[in-house]
């Protein structure tokens, strides 16, 4: 078997530009709505709670604090095992993509690092992680500023994976082939 002389004329090097583009104006907008604080709760708390869960048991053999912090620390990795995945395969936009995942999760963490003074988030059951976490830590009374703090990481991580991921699709753009 050898190969064609003249290899065929490149076409849209993926049919799924366009969905590409569509998601990143609502990912963008979705970033921005995060970043100006328009809700008080990470929208996508649902989607990392069964993984912040799943964390809490994975690291229960590790003791009472890692019990504790593992719920949050488990949601904010569990993604970055896709980053490699990805990585592998050098599927750069899904990398950039889940690196949007980690900065939510991150930005959902910081809702409830932020919350561990006050303690006014409505839990599903048990006791509140980072108020026992900073309890411990004797770092209650900087609650707000650490989750402030959280939020900013999030938000970078965020904004990382959203500009990598339109300049993968602009990259992608050029190499569509216009016929006259
Ligand atoms: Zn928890």
């Amino acid at each position: 078997m050898s190969l064609p002389d003249e290899l065929p004329p490149i076409a849209p090097r993926s049919p799924w530009l366009l969905f590409k583009v569509l998601f990143l104006l609502v990912a963008t907008w979705f970033t921005w709505g995060t970043m100006t604080r328009q809700w008080t709760m990470s929208v996508l708390h649902n989607l990392h709670l069964p993984i912040h869960e799943a964390g809490h048991l994975l690291f229960t053999p590790l003791g009472e604090f890692m019990h504790f912090l593992g719920g949050s620390v488990f949601q904010v990795i569990f993604p970055a095992a896709f980053v490699v995945h990805f990585a592998r395969r050098k599927e750069w936009f899904s990398v950039a993509c889940v690196l949007l995942w980690i900065g939510e999760s991150i930005v959902d963490v910081s809702y409830y690092v932020g919350d561990a003074y006050k303690q006014e988030l409505e839990l599903i059951g048990g006791e509140h992680d980072w108020a026992v976490l900073l309890g411990e830590l004797d770092l209650t009374h900087h609650a707000e500023a650490l989750g402030n703090f959280t939020f900013g990481c999030g938000i970078l991580v965020m904004l990382a994976g959203l500009l990598w991921a339109w300049q993968q699709v602009f990259a992608e753009g050029k190499w569509i082939e216009i016929k006259p």
